[in-house]
């Protein structure tokens, strides 16, 4: 990119090395490193008013190709006896850079280096990235803007600024997939963090027994106090709950400056409450379902589990990959005696409570979310809630009002679970009972598991509202 800018007595002006060509021999080398290099304004021809061309692109090769062509656009002698040695007959004294203060909002072109000076030979103290919001505090007129960064101000070139928020795509998570996958998840994940990196935090809280991530992604602020956790797909099967997670995700981060819900603005709701999403609980039992063995990279897990079933057959699969079925294998009430007593076999618990790296990571990052006051997880099917666990008094109350709330919003039937009913070793069981957190098991879908797909339109729109519906409720309940 090449601007015209014009020059009165600044007492710095910004050059590309491929302008100061003629220079390489008395410029120290560390300094031909950066892009941007200083000089001292006696030693450019920079008569008042003088216009030239000004580069300011990093990484540029195309300019260092060019470097001819500026030579002559910006009218400098190739042997100018004063750009010989710029270190000579520097006595002019250097004047504190200007600065016009402002507060706004600026975005990168591109990524770009943050400097601890007005200078790029100073401290590189960090990089601004793309689609990130800054708050711009002054404008200087020696090429450089000062910002906020880190909890400081920090200096970085102004060429590199606009005020223009940069576009996004708005269909990332592609909800006509029929068979949503762990890899394009994975994909779509990646991409939410890199153009919303002020609304969303995405990380990885840990690997599969198949060597998968397994991701959460944290919509809003992660220093609030308080928060929610939804989870989806931790039975094989059950991953269109995938797909919906994700879609949420993607809908509520587009809406996340402008949108509003009972009148509340999300910017407002997820500045108080952080959503923790993990979209896919048993990636290896998704992939299981969706692509049978050859979804598994491990040969001594795909062996066993060649074992397990006849059927080559993998679509109905609602376990893990070492054919443990996740939600029988939570410590609070958790027995042997809850399902089958065969790996692959239905609502097998495992040899022992939390025998499941997929269980360990979640019983992991649940404890760790201070603040933590509402879990939701997603399971398909039936249209149905689960919400008693057998919990008595406060925690039954606020386990009502939840239940209500998502009932309301959903559509769906709660079921009469007796409050003597055993608990065995569920995820919702665990969170209500061992960490006293109110919890729901929603059940979306008809007919059959996998849900048809065709069926995500209508499980979309009873789905919609949950989080902010959820979100807004947290808030109010002090
Ligand atoms: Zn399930």
């Amino acid at each position: 990119m090449v601007r015209k800018v014009k020059i009165s007595r600044i007492t710095r002006v910004i050059c590309t090395y491929g302008l100061l060509t003629s220079l390489s021999t008395s410029i120290p080398s560390h300094a031909m490193n950066g892009t941007l290099i200083n000089v001292a304004s006696e030693h450019v021809n920079s008569e008042e008013n003088n216009t030239i061309d000004i580069s300011t692109q990093e990484d540029n090769k195309q300019e260092d190709n060019n470097q001819e062509n500026n030579n002559q656009d910006n009218n400098v002698p190739e042997n100018n006896p004063d750009l010989d040695n710029p270190d000579d007959n520097n006595t002019e004294e250097v004047k504190e850079p200007i600065y016009k203060a402002v507060k706004d909002t600026i975005y990168v072109k591109k990524q770009s280096s943050v400097y601890e000076e007005p200078d790029t030979s100073s401290k590189k103290i960090g990089t601004a990235t793309l689609y990130k919001k800054y708050t711009r505090v002054g404008i200087g007129e020696n090429g450089y803007d000062q910002i906020e960064f880190d909890g400081g101000i920090a200096y970085i070139a102004s060429s590199n600024v606009t005020t223009k928020k940069p576009s996004v795509p708005t269909d990332i998570v592609d909800i006509e997939d029929k068979k949503y996958d762990y890899n394009e998840m994975k994909k779509d994940l990646e991409q939410l963090n890199v153009y919303y990196p002020d609304y969303v935090t995405v990380q990885s809280i840990g690997k599969s027994s198949d060597n998968r991530e397994i991701y959460s992604a944290v919509l809003g602020n992660p220093d609030a106090k308080k928060h929610i956790l939804i989870q989806g797909s931790m039975h094989a099967r059950e991953y269109i709950n995938t797909q919906l997670l994700m879609s949420q995700l993607e809908y509520y981060l587009i809406r996340y400056e402008n949108g509003t819900y009972n009148g509340v603005s999300y910017k407002k709701m997820f500045n108080e409450v952080a959503v923790h999403i993990i979209p896919m609980a048993n990636p290896d039992g998704v992939t299981l379902s969706q692509y049978g063995l050859n979804g598994i990279q491990d040969k001594k897990l795909a062996m066993s589990l060649k074992g397990m079933q006849k059927s080559s057959n993998f679509a109905r699969w609602k376990a893990n990959a070492k054919g443990v079925d996740l939600n029988r294998n939570f410590s609070f009430g958790w027995t042997k005696k809850a399902g089958a007593s065969k790996r692959g076999s239905m609502n097998y618990a495992g040899a022992k409570a939390e025998s499941e790296k997929e269980t360990k990571v979640l019983v992991k990052y649940t404890k760790s979310i201070k603040g933590l006051k509402t879990v939701l997880s997603y399971h398909s099917m039936g249209n149905i809630i689960y919400w008693n666990y057998g919990q008595t008094g406060k925690l039954m109350s606020k386990s009502k009002e939840l239940v209500n709330l998502v009932k309301d919003i959903t559509g769906y039937r709660l079921v009469t679970q007796s409050s003597k009913s055993i608990p065995y070793g569920g995820y919702s069981d665990y969170v209500v009972r061992e960490l006293g957190i109110p919890a729901v098991t929603l059940e979306t879908g008809i007919l059959y598991a996998p849900v048809n797909h065709s069926q995500f339109d209508t499980i979309w729109k009873q789905n919609k509202t949950i989080i902010p519906a959820v979100v807004l409720q947290v808030i109010e309940d002090n």
